[in-house]
């Protein structure tokens, strides 16, 4: 008879192997099945703990067997064998559910189509700052469980994605931020309902004593305020005084943070991160910190000294008096919109790769402000040309970052900035977006 395992781990890669771990360290019996070829370093860390695998297959005995699985965020729901265990009743859940059931520590959960990882590492920088105990993991850098195995932390910082939050059923975030939401992973989710319905799980263990902050300036989420109850502390933050008792805004170039009758404020030109976009996540990490009751002083200087995140709107070099910025992973058109709504010069502006259906149209109004040429980065750069065509005298076409950083250098002139924010993967030219930025910055070191 086959041997029965009651914890099967299904995906071997960041979070699949980190949850394996876990549990094996926790003294369960656990087996890692992947449908594909598993990463010699997920290889090696399962030997190493001594839990068995297997690649390439999925064996449907073994799986079917178990009395709870941990689904890796990247296999669909519609998998066969997933739709098979939950008929069966056996739980699905993710890694981030499992791990929590091994720490004492509180949770700050960050979700939303954009500014999740900028926004998951300045709050753990203004915790740290401030002098608490915290640990960041998440969908950023290692997984939940692995961190959690060095150690366990007062308080934890955890970045989810939709597919993360899919998983989670007990799981409570003392302290909720949801960025925004906009359509993004259509291809799995089918309709733009149930994305939201997948963000919106991140409040739905939340107590009374519990905060969801949410960007006021989001009508799908002030939707789905208006739609539903909540017992936790509700606190908005966005452009305007929301009207209510707890929230955050912007007054005359300073952000105010108002919670329990007492206020903060602090000078927009302080900030470390620059962008619209990057007021809201400072004004949403400080409100989290506050909660946690770092000193308003400390969050104020760490808003100041946070060093960027690699590849959001990155400063590389200036060449010739041209500025030269890597915002590689701008992958969407909400992303990218922000990014040329922060820009104070002319942009030459380097666009395209893999188009996931992409509206361009509410760019339209800041290109023709904002941008003087467009260098189209990706194999098929047809809708781009496209949309701009009429707007946009000079439209050039490359096919490397090599290219398009030269033809753009061309272009330009002292006073420009160089722009690559996307709007689109990268998959068509690069491995991922890291690569498209690395190598755009390697070719902007070589002028
Ligand atoms: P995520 O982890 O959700 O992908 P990142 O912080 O990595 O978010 O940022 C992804 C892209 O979105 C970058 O181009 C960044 O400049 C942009 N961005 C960051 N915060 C926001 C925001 N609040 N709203 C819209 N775009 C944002």
């Amino acid at each position: 008879m086959t041997r029965r395992y009651p914890i099967v781990v299904l995906g071997a890669a960041e979070s699949g192997t980190g949850a394996a771990v876990l549990a094996k360290a926790r003294g369960l019996e656990v087996f890692v099945s992947d449908a594909g070829s598993i990463k010699e370093k997920f290889k090696a860390l399962l030997k190493e703990w001594d839990i068995p695998f297997e690649e390439n297959q999925h064996t449907a005995e073994l799986i079917l067997g178990a009395d709870e699985i941990i689904k890796s965020p990247g296999i669909p729901e519609a998998t066969p064998l997933v739709a098979a265990a939950i008929t069966q009743g056996i739980p699905v859940i993710s890694e981030i559910e499992f791990a929590a059931r091994y720490s004492q520590g509180k949770f700050i959960c960050i979700t939303g189509s954009n500014g999740k990882t900028t926004t998951t590492l300045l709050t753990h920088h203004l915790l740290v700052k401030g002098g608490l105990d915290a640990g960041v993991a998440g969908n950023v850098g290692n997984s939940f469980a692995l961190e959690l195995l060095k150690g366990d932390h007062r308080w934890w910082v955890l970045e989810l994605s939709s597919f993360q939050l899919d998983g989670i059923f007990r799981f409570r975030p003392h302290i909720a931020i949801l960025t925004n939401i906009t359509p993004d992973h259509l291809d799995r989710y089918g309709s733009f309902e149930k994305y939201i319905a997948s963000k919106m799980r991140i409040v739905q263990n939340q107590q009374p004593e519990d905060a969801f902050i949410w960007f006021s300036g989001d009508p799908v989420i002030r939707r789905e305020i208006e739609k539903r109850s909540f017992k936790q502390r509700l606190i908005p933050y966005g452009e305007t005084y929301p009207g209510c008792a707890e929230g955050a805004w912007i007054e005359n170039e300073k952000i105010i943070i108002k919670l329990n009758n007492d206020i903060m404020s602090s000078t927009i030109e302080n900030l470390a991160l620059q962008g619209r976009h990057n007021i809201y996540n400072s004004m949403a990490s400080a409100i989290a910190a506050r909660l946690a009751e770092v000193r308003k002083m400390r969050i104020k200087e760490s808003l100041a000294d946070f060093q960027n995140v690699e590849h959001r709107l990155e400063f590389v070099a200036t060449v010739h008096g041209i500025d030269f910025i890597n915002d590689s992973k701008a992958t969407n058109v909400n992303s990218t919109w922000y990014a040329l709504e922060s820009m104070n010069k002319p942009v030459i502006w380097i666009a395209g790769g893999k188009d996931k259906g992409n509206d361009y149209t509410m760019l339209i109004e800041l290109v023709k402000q904002k941008v003087k040429a467009i260098v189209c980065l990706g194999v098929d750069n047809t809708k781009l040309k496209l949309v701009f065509g009429n707007i946009i005298q000079t439209i050039v076409e490359a096919s490397s970052a090599e290219e398009a950083v030269q033809a753009a250098y061309q272009l330009g002139q002292k006073g420009d900035v160089v722009l690559l924010s996307p709007a689109c993967a990268s998959f068509d030219l690069f491995e991922n977006y890291e690569d498209r930025g690395n190598q755009f910055k390697k070719a902007v070191k070589n002028l």
